[in-house]
């Protein structure tokens, strides 16, 4: 009996799950391969048309990461390719599924890509079709069994697993990777119900409104989730779904969920480290740079009232008669003094040596902003005493109010008001008006 290909629709919904360019499904017969079904962009199948007959031997899935670092290939546009042999209970399965992308993987996702494409035609509706035809074939349960278990352990070490939702009774399936994630023994009885229960309300009703529509218009959704584990633990959570429809109507919802934890730490992590002065612990210039930005951007544009500049005074001498290290602890103690007086502001960030900016949001009245520039001269002017030290810490405060000509004007006022207050000897603030006046 020849096989029969998946449904076109079917392969476009998987393209959409693994979220690249092309899919393809070959047929071998013999030492021949045919293309017998393609979604997504045709300039990939060059780089299918090269492989097919090698790209599979004995069942084992090829991945390809990177095809522009593999001598001798000439895949054209297609930079990512993995082809996955469809389970059918034989060794050398007839159909290979194909994935393409023109941007490369690294191997971490293309190992993760490939566990996807791996749990899906075993699980999903391609799966179901497949396990269908091997029955027809009269093969033996045993061999389906063990194909799983390989899936199984695929899924383990991406963290993903595949979920299915029946409509009309709302029962859940899931493989083990979706137990794992949610720390539930495998195979242990589930509701939706319950399962909802362990979703933060946020991403409950994220996940409600992302459902909800993409039940309504037999569409996909992608969602990240934040959950509790029944162990305690908080986890992120990507889930994606497919609804799959018969006669117009939504009958069932399949996806996968996969544990982005880690990724959401890095990311907090790297966020951080790109906005942060290591230094000191506050917001870096750059970080300044984007608040200022903000107060420039047309109909979206989100005010500030005022912003001070405060420069430490002589700061070079305290290196040349301490040392740096006196010096970074100077510049320490003052970012910590500065903070303390600065509970209210929206930013205070170092944005040079020995340079701190404060961003004052549109509630401060002006009176405050002055009486915030004097209290900053006032505590970063006390006495500090590090290693039996006397170190002379002060600093010169400039502030400008926001009279609404944009942020560069604003910096460009407050930096002038620094340096009068600097002429004026130093330890002292002074604030740009029409006049120059001692704030
Ligand atoms: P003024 O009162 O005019 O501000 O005099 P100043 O000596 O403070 O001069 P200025 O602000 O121009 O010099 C800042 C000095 O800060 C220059 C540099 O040697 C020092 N500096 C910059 N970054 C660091 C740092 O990370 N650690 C230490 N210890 N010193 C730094
Ligand atoms: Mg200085």
């Amino acid at each position: 009996m020849p096989d029969a290909a998946p449904a076109a629709g079917t392969l476009e919904r998987l393209r959409q799950l693994l979220q690249v360019d092309a899919v393809a499904v070959s047929r071998r017969q013999g030492e021949t391969v045919e293309i017998v079904d393609y979604s997504g962009d045709t300039a990939h199948l060059a780089c299918i048309a090269t492989h097919p007959i090698e790209a599979c031997p004995f069942g084992a899935p090829l991945v390809i990461a990177d095809t522009a670092r593999v001598r001798g290939l000439a895949p054209g546009r297609t930079r990512f390719y993995a082809a996955i042999p469809m389970p059918d209970g034989t060794d050398n399965p007839a159909l290979t599924l194909h994935l393409c992308d023109a941007r490369p993987r690294g191997p971490a996702m293309a190992h993760r890509l490939e566990a996807m494409a791996i749990e899906v035609t075993s699980r999903a509706t391609i799966g179901r079709m497949l396990r269908q035809r091997a029955h027809e074939r009269g093969r033996h349960e045993a061999e389906l069994r063990a194909q799983n278990e390989r899936f199984e352990r695929a899924s383990e070490t991406a963290s993903i697993g595949i979920w299915e939702c029946e409509l009309s009774d709302e029962s859940l399936t899931w493989t083990s990777g979706v137990y794992d994630i949610f720390e539930i023994p495998r195979g242990a009885p589930i509701d939706r119900e319950s399962t909802l229960q362990r979703y933060t309300a946020e991403s409950r009703a994220a996940m409600a409104a992302a459902r909800a529509r993409a039940i309504a218009q037999c569409g996909d959704f992608s969602v990240e989730v934040e959950i509790v584990t029944l162990q305690g633990r908080q986890r992120w959570m990507r889930i994606t779904g497919t609804v799959e429809a018969r006669d117009g109507k939504a009958v069932r919802i399949f996806g996968m969920k996969q544990d982005i934890t880690e990724q959401r730490l890095l990311a907090d992590r790297t966020r951080y480290l790109a906005e942060t002065d290591v230094m000191t612990g506050l917001a870096n210039r750059s970080r300044f740079q984007a608040r200022l930005d903000l107060a420039d951007a047309g109909h979206n544009r989100q005010p500030l009232s005022a912003m001070l500049l405060v420069d430490l005074d002589g700061f070079k001498q305290i290196n040349d008669n301490h040392g740096h290290v006196q010096g970074d602890r100077c510049l320490i103690e003052a970012a910590q003094r500065l903070s303390s007086c600065c509970q209210g502001a929206e930013l205070v960030a170092r944005i040079g040596g020995d340079e701190f900016a404060v961003l004052l949001g549109p509630d401060t009245a002006p009176d405050a902003a002055q009486a915030l520039a004097a209290q900053i001269v006032e505590t970063i002017g006390r006495p500090l005493v590090s290693d039996g030290q006397l170190l002379a810490l002060s600093a010169s405060v400039g502030l400008a109010h926001d009279d609404g000509l944009g942020a560069d004007d604003l910096l460009r006022r407050a930096d002038m008001a620094l340096y009068a207050a600097k002429a004026a000897g130093r330890n002292t603030s002074r604030v740009h008006g029409p006049r120059v006046r001692s704030a």
